[in-house]
């Protein structure tokens, strides 16, 4: 049996730009970026501008509703207001944005001023991810952070002047060094501020960062520390109104990113600029990471794919499960049968099962979600949907 796709599903994109320059690489990045001092950022703004162009002309996106734009990065907040203008100019010129709910653009808080950030709210803006990572400056410090807690509090106050009233404080956990006390102290300052969104998530050692380098004398709380900064947070999270709707990421009542929601539900998105990657009808594509590369492809008039690659039916299900079990809804079944005319249930009834007996799964009529056992243990999880 052919099954239809739903209209309300399917016909929903989110745009995604990458920016990708910073002032110093953080001691744990491995995020594409590059130093913003020593790169032409105007011939970059040039070929992201051609490459939303060029992927107009070669594909029919007129008629496509945006749900969501998001600058990430890098750091995007180092952009000029006449770059983002001309940004903006393109987008415009290409999609219909009359449905755009949320443009969220990630923020440095060393890069926040009150001149570029009133200029940035006239043409859109409507949502700031800042990167405050934690209010301990020791801890800054080591994190290779170009920012104090002073910073943070002097930005924050400047976005609220400006007139940002959805604003996501980025807030990291199993840091060098720190108690379960300092991560909670952190929690605390963040909180107090009254953001609408907190993402608080543990820090990572990813290979190619310079702590991966030094990994063998980073002082990092172990397993049991780790899981009570978690588990502590969360609750310090939720008894303040923060609802967890996200392994890691937390909300005001209405606040929940319709960005991230977007990317969970595994719904299609285009990337634009060096190392974005693009999602549509099951191909999922990635943008060059090299800037030069990047460029060379777009002044060529081709587009700047490093990589492309079509999901078999049984990538996409297990991904499309992967992604909707991070929230904490769950996956919803009905969308799952939109997508691939069976149930996760019948697809993978041995997997949940086994989870479900372990109570790390639970299921209703609905959905199918983590238990709040299962989230301490997500990424095991997910590893065995895998195929
Ligand atoms: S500011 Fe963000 S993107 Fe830039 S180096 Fe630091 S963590 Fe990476």
């Amino acid at each position: 049996m052919k099954v239809k796709s739903n209209p309300a599903i399917t016909e929903q994109f989110s745009i995604y730009i990458h920016f990708p320059f910073c002032i110093k690489k953080c001691n744990y990045c491995d995020f594409v970026s590059y130093k913003f001092a020593s790169h032409d950022t105007e011939q970059y703004v040039h070929c992201l501008t051609r490459e939303i162009e060029l992927f107009a002309e070669k594909n029919f996106v007129k008629g496509v509703k945006i749900v969501s734009i998001f600058f990430g990065g890098g750091t995007p907040s180092l952009i000029s207001v006449k770059q983002l203008t001309r940004v903006f100019e393109t987008l415009n010129s290409v999609f219909n944005l009359s449905s755009v709910k949320e443009i969220t653009l990630e923020a440095n808080p060393e890069t926040v001023n009150k001149a570029k950030f009133s200029e940035f709210k006239k043409l859109g803006i409507n949502r700031i991810s800042m990167g405050a990572q934690s209010f301990n400056d020791k801890t800054l410090k080591i994190l290779g952070r170009v920012h104090d807690s002073k910073k943070i509090y002097e930005a924050y106050s400047i976005l609220r002047k400006v007139g940002f009233f959805n604003v996501n404080l980025d807030l990291m956990f199993s840091l060098p060094e720190e108690s379960i006390e300092d991560a909670i102290s952190s929690l605390k300052k963040a909180i107090a501020l009254r953001p609408e969104h907190i993402s608080y998530y543990s820090l990572t050692i990813e290979k190619g960062t310079n702590f991966y380098r030094n990994r063998h004398n980073l002082n990092l709380p172990n397993q049991k520390e780790e899981y009570l900064q978690f588990s502590k947070g969360i609750k310090l999270l939720e008894s303040e109104g923060y609802g967890r709707y996200e392994i890691s990421n937390f909300a005001l009542n209405g606040f929940e990113s319709v960005h991230n929601i977007h990317y969970w539900k595994n719904l299609p998105y285009f990337g634009f600029g060096v190392s974005a990657a693009s999602f549509l009808r099951r191909r999922r594509s990635q943008n060059y990471f090299r800037i030069s590369s990047y460029c060379d492809a777009v002044l060529k008039q081709t587009l700047p794919k490093r990589s492309t690659e079509r999901l078999t039916d049984l990538h996409a299900k297990a991904e499309h499960m992967i992604l909707g079990l991070r929230m904490i809804k769950g996956v919803n079944k009905n969308l799952y049968y939109y997508r691939f005319g069976t149930l996760p249930d019948y697809d993978f009834s041995e997997k949940i099962e086994f989870f479900k007996k372990r109570h790390l799964l639970k299921e209703n009529t609905k959905y199918i979600a983590l238990t709040k056992k299962g989230s301490f243990i997500a990424n095991g999880i997910f590893e065995e949907f895998l195929p």
